[in-house]
C-alpha cells in the first residue's frame, strides 16, 4: 500500500538522525536510543530542522545543513559569566572545559562549561555547546501519524 502521508503541522514524527559538525565529528545520534519523537510545527526541535521536514514522506531520507541562526544560535560573548568560587562545592575540582550543571530561576537544568578558574572566581560559558556550529543532519522519517487531541492540547508528543 502506498503511504500517502507527508510531514505536516500537528503530526507526530519519529526521526532517526545523526548530527555531525563541519569537521565530521558525530555529536549526537538516535541510534541505540530509538527515534526522536516530536510534534511537528510546535517548536519542539530547532527551527532549521523543523522547516526542512515539511512535505517529507515516511521512510524518506535527507541530508540537511542548518546554519547557527536556525540551530542553536550564534555564540554570545555576554554568556561568559563570573561566579564566586564559593558558589561551587568546596571539594569540586574545577578544570577548564569541564561541564557543570546549573539550575535557573525556573528550576530548569542547564549545562555550562568552565572557561576559567581563578583563586576566588570561576568564569562559566553559558552558551549552548552547539552555539555557533553549523549542523549537518542525516535524517530519516521512520514513523508518522496524526497527533491526538491530547497531544495537541499539550503541545508535545506522547
Ligand atoms: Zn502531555
Amino acid at each position: 500500500m502506498p503511504q500517502e502521508k507527508q510531514v505536516g503541522k500537528d503530526m507526530v514524527v519519529g526521526l532517526d538522525y545523526t548530527l555531525r559538525l563541519d569537521d565530521g565529528e558525530v555529536v549526537d545520534h538516535s541510534a541505540g536510543r530509538g527515534p526522536l519523537q516530536f510534534l511537528q510545527g510546535h517548536g519542539q526541535i530547532i527551527p532549521g530542522l523543523e522547516k526542512e521536514l515539511y512535505g517529507m514522506d515516511l521512510d524518506e531520507e535527507k541530508e540537511i545543513v542548518v546554519q547557527p541562526e536556525d540551530g542553536y544560535g550564534r555564540r554570545n560573548p555576554d554568556a561568559l559569566q563570573e561566579f564566586p568560587r564559593s558558589a561551587f562545592p568546596q571539594d569540586a575540582e574545577l578544570e577548564e572545559g569541564m561541564a557543570v550543571q546549573l539550575l535557573d530561576q525556573q528550576g530548569h537544568q542547564h549545562v555550562a562549561f568552565v572557561e576559567e578558574v581563578g583563586d576566588d572566581s570561576v568564569v562559566l560559558d553559558l552558551n549552548h555547546p552547539l552555539a555557533g556550529e553549523t549542523l549537518h543532519f542525516s535524517i530519516k522519517v521512520v514513523t508518522l501519524r496524526d497527533a491526538t487531541e491530547e497531544e495537541l492540547e499539550h503541545g508535545h508528543a506522547h
